[in-house]
């Protein structure tokens, strides 16, 4: 695996692999890779030739009091797991090497960015939106692989890559979850031996809900305010957001007619933890891209 911390090794890697007829897929993540990180690579060998992963804890998309500084970091390990799982290429660079210029240029994209996480964490997805447009020109891949756990993230990445003429294909995974359901995140391993159980009602009632929706329930605030009583009654935590959403504009809907999402937003202990599920759909299972 050849591992860079330089844009121009990292640009021209990638071409050469073009050049010898290989897809090129990349995975971007945060590092701190657990199997949610590995499925994006497994994903990624089914139909590229070429794979890349990028490690870079993005401080453009972290607001102030959020939580850049104790973000965890495992670079020898993660860069292990890469190479065991058969990754060619992992970019790792510095904030330096990613911000010359600072926050000079920004991309904003409105509409999808104004509900769910975008008002509780503003800027967030700007940040996202333009470090991810700055890794496509860095690692100029003919597809990158995202998770459906970041929904609204993989929603906005969809519309930059459409609105900007970027040329790579957009793959969306599925949520890897634990044993018990709670979704895979770096930020679990924050959660205490209390509130990681505590966390298990957020998957228990989003799963909760579309068994209510599969026996008729269509009113999303009915499903909302049962979805809410359910991690209520789970211990003290801060509601962020639960909201009911078409699945591709992410609209907020009164009625579940369509494919859609259940998104939210929780936080228990200090640790701030999203999910969501698709509905409307004919199984709760059909959360894939
Ligand atoms: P992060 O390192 O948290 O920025 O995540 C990097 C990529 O991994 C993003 O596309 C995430 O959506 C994806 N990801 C994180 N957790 C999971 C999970 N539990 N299941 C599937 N994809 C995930």
């Amino acid at each position: 695996m050849f591992v860079t911390r330089d844009i121009e090794s990292c640009r021209r890697a990638i071409r050469q692999a073009q050049a010898d007829g290989r897809r090129v897929g990349v995975v971007p993540t945060m590092g701190a890779l657990h199997e949610g990180h590995l499925s994006l690579i497994r994903t990624c060998h089914e139909s590229c030739e070429y794979s890349a992963v990028t490690i870079f804890v993005n401080p453009t998309q972290f607001g102030p009091g959020e939580d850049l500084a104790k973000y965890p970091e495992r670079f020898e390990a993660d860069a292990d797991l890469c190479t065991s799982r058969g990754v060619n290429l992992l970019f790792a660079p510095t904030v330096e090497t990613m911000y010359p210029g600072g926050e000079r240029t920004t991309i904003h994209v409105s509409g999808l960015t104004d509900g769910l996480c975008g008002p509780h964490r503003p800027r967030h997805f700007d940040g996202v939106a333009t470090v991810v447009a700055k890794l496509f020109h860095i690692l100029p891949a003919d597809a990158a692989f995202f998770g459906e756990k970041d929904y609204q993230q993989l929603a906005v990445i969809r519309a930059m890559v459409q609105d900007l003429n970027i040329p790579t294909e957009i793959v969306g995974c599925p949520i890897v979850r634990e044993a018990d359901g709670l979704a895979m995140s770096s930020r679990n391993a924050h959660l205490s031996p209390e509130t990681r159980k505590q966390a298990t009602s957020l998957s228990r009632a989003l799963f909760r809900a579309v068994d209510e929706i599969d026996a008729g329930e269509h009113d999303a605030r009915a499903i909302a305010a049962f979805i809410r009583s359910e991690i209520e009654q789970a211990g003290d935590c801060e509601i962020d957001y639960i909201e009911v959403v078409d699945a591709t504009t992410l609209e907020v809907l009164s009625i579940v007619d369509r494919p859609a999402r259940i998104c939210l937003a929780v936080r228990i202990g200090g640790v701030r933890l999203i999910d969501n599920v698709a509905v409307g759909t004919s199984s709760r299972l059909g959360c894939g891209s």
